[in-house]
């Protein structure tokens, strides 16, 4: 359908120009993503961003897991990571508890220059500040993906279903910084549906499987599915309910192959940035003209 957003497509293109990069450089890129508890969910998942990063640009990374840990190790392997020659560093969340309780004090124990999944303090402030710094990858991936496809968002009414650290605050922060005007719902958001439908474009991280319905979206608008899920015939779905949406949005990202894989191309441009420095929003700005004119070939 030619008003699919083609993430897949886009975040090749992306990789390749990191990957052209990084060939003519001599340091090397070096990621340590953390994962903690009995449930592998997050370490699956770990995995996986290893094998794409790894073969799409040849960084570094490896997935640690710790089936069992307490504060005080976790902390001092952090701080050790901090010292050693990891050049970025993450952490699986949610953490299990009891470690839960602790995870704004943990996660800033991460040193700010190494944060490449953009979750310390400092980095959400120098984000808010208009500082250069290191953005979470879901939210910068949706801002590449409206500007590769062109999508003008000065003065556009932007609704933001969802208010986490990782997707609808730092969101929020780059759709003001584009001079959209974004309006952030939640669970306690009373007839969402008003504010989407009155919403140019809808970006859906609720995390309720096909939720958002043709009903909650104005003919043209454009729509961003954030939400992964399988439904009960074991299909990957999103929290918009994509076969209706599609026949009413100018543009909408599909529940696979949308945004899912800009959140891990963002990663790698982030992993890279944490070496090369602000040098990485050039190779990205050139990456996206170059998706842009792929884009263009395609229609
Ligand atoms: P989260 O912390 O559970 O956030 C869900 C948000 O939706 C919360 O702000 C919640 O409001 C809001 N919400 C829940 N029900 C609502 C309703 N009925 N109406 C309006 N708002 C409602 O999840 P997250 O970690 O931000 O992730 C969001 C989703 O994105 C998850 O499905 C996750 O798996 C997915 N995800 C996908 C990618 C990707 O690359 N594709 C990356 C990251 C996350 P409250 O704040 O009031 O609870």
């Amino acid at each position: 359908m030619d008003n699919q957003i083609n993430g897949k497509l886009v975040s090749d293109i992306l990789y390749t120009e990191l990957s052209n990069y990084l060939s003519n450089q001599t340091k090397e890129v070096n990621i340590v993503d953390i994962s903690v508890g009995n449930d592998f969910g997050g370490f699956m998942y770990s995995k996986m961003k290893q094998k794409k990063i790894t073969s799409k640009t040849g960084m570094k990374f490896e997935s640690i897991h710790f089936e069992k840990i307490d504060k005080d190790e976790l902390e001092e392997y952090i701080k050790y990571l901090n010292k050693a020659k990891a050049t970025g560093i993450m952490l699986q969340l949610p953490l299990p508890s009891p470690l839960n309780k602790y995870e704004r004090e943990i996660l800033d124990l991460i040193n700010p220059n190494k944060d490449i999944d953009g979750l310390t303090s400092v980095s959400a402030g120098k984000l808010i500040t208009n500082s250069d710094t290191f953005i979470p990858c879901t939210a910068l991936g949706i801002e590449v993906l409206l500007k590769t496809y062109n999508v003008n968002l000065t003065g556009k009414k932007v609704a933001i279903v969802n208010r986490s650290n990782i997707v609808g605050k730092p969101l929020t922060m780059l759709m003001l910084k584009n001079d959209a005007t974004p309006i952030i719902c939640h669970s306690k958001t009373k007839e969402l549906y008003k504010i989407t439908r009155n919403s140019d474009i809808v970006i859906a991280a609720l995390n309720k499987k096909e939720f958002i319905t043709e009903d909650y979206i104005k003919k043209g608008a454009v729509v961003i599915d954030v939400g992964v899920h399988k439904n009960e015939a074991g299909k990957t779905v999103g929290d918009v309910a994509f076969k209706e949406v599609s026949k009413k949005a100018s543009l909408i990202t599909p529940p696979t192959g949308g945004v899912g894989p800009m959140t891990i191309c963002m990663l790698a441009y982030n992993s890279a940035k944490s070496v090369y420095g602000s040098e990485i929003n050039e190779v990205l700005d050139t990456g996206i003209q170059k998706a842009k004119k792929c884009l263009n070939k395609a229609v």
